[in-house]
């Protein structure tokens, strides 16, 4: 895209979507645990707001709740509410309510995952329960951040799926950005293991998924056109800004470079990619002088 076409697609945008890890901040934990502000990314986030547009930051996290986010990113200076904050726990608990109403559900995962589906008042198995031997039903398995997943659950989890239960994952995402080292990723592991033993396939609910863009443009109250996806990750941001009709730009502060995006495949192309959230509040601010009517 060139630079009169980014000027003016992003003059149209009505909402704005920005990842998290290695795009707002960068930390050696998810969701901003214990990190610090990128550079340009508060002014980026004030420019969108008193632009008058609607934004929402999204992480593939589901450790932890959106309040719990969105206090620890305004400890960080960054001016967001909870509701502007998005995880994979909030599409999961969405999803499943469209799909199961109120059938038992199998969730593996901390509070983060848990708090939302107890906000929809879904029907979540008590898994002590499950693991000491009572028979479950359930028609999914909904996988996230557990890090005390062992094989008392794996057995429960696999059991249920070989009854009939779907397998869902907020997020396979193998690693994120972090300061000093790789930071893996821990519900890929657990679904990739839990369809190893049982042969059956998982379905991703966080981003890319047609659900969590679902998710996003209602929370922006825009449509996928008027959205504007930027983050650092080609398959994770990219990909879906690409397959939804959003605008893409990849910011090369986290996982990928800018010669990861020249070689990616047509379906991860950004339509721009910048080195800092500073270089786009100078373009987001070239686009809304350019957009402003002029005087005759
Ligand atoms: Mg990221």
């Amino acid at each position: 895209m060139n630079p009169e076409e980014l000027t003016r697609r992003l003059a149209s945008v009505r909402g704005v979507m920005f990842d998290i890890d290695g795009c707002l901040i960068l930390s050696d934990g998810p969701s901003g645990l214990g990190g610090s502000v990128l550079p340009g990314a508060r002014e980026a986030i004030d420019l969108v707001r008193s632009s008058g547009r609607s934004l929402a930051v999204f992480t593939n996290g589901s450790g932890q709740t959106p309040h719990q986010i969105a206090d620890s990113l305004r400890a960080l200076g960054l001016d967001l509410g909870d509701h502007e904050v998005l995880t994979p726990a909030v599409v999961a608990a969405e999803t499943m309510q469209a799909l199961y109403q109120d059938q038992p559900l199998l969730v593996f995962g901390g509070v983060g995952l848990h708090h939302d589906f107890e906000k929809l008042g879904l029907n979540v198995i008590d898994l002590d329960r499950v693991v000491a031997g009572e028979p479950t039903n359930a028609v999914a398995v909904v996988i996230g951040w557990d890090t005390d997943f062992g094989r008392d659950k794996l057995q429960v989890a696999a059991e249920a799926v070989l009854a009939g239960a779907a397998i869902y994952c907020t997020s396979d995402a193998p690693s994120f950005a972090s300061v000093h080292h790789l930071n893996v990723g821990v519900s890929g592991f657990i679904a990739t293991g839990l369809s190893h033993v049982t042969g059956h396939p998982y379905r991703v609910l966080g981003k890319p998924s047609p659900e969590a863009m679902q998710t996003l443009v209602q929370r922006l109250g825009v449509a996928a056109e008027q959205v504007l996806i930027i983050g650092d990750d080609l398959i994770l941001e990219c990909s879906m800004a690409r397959a939804s009709g959003a605008l893409g730009i990849l910011v090369t502060t986290g996982t990928n470079s800018a010669a990861d995006a020249e070689a990616a495949p047509t379906n991860q192309k950004p339509d721009a990619v910048l080195d800092s959230m500073t270089e786009f509040v100078e373009l987001l601010s070239l686009a809304s002088e350019s957009s402003v009517p002029r005087a005759v």
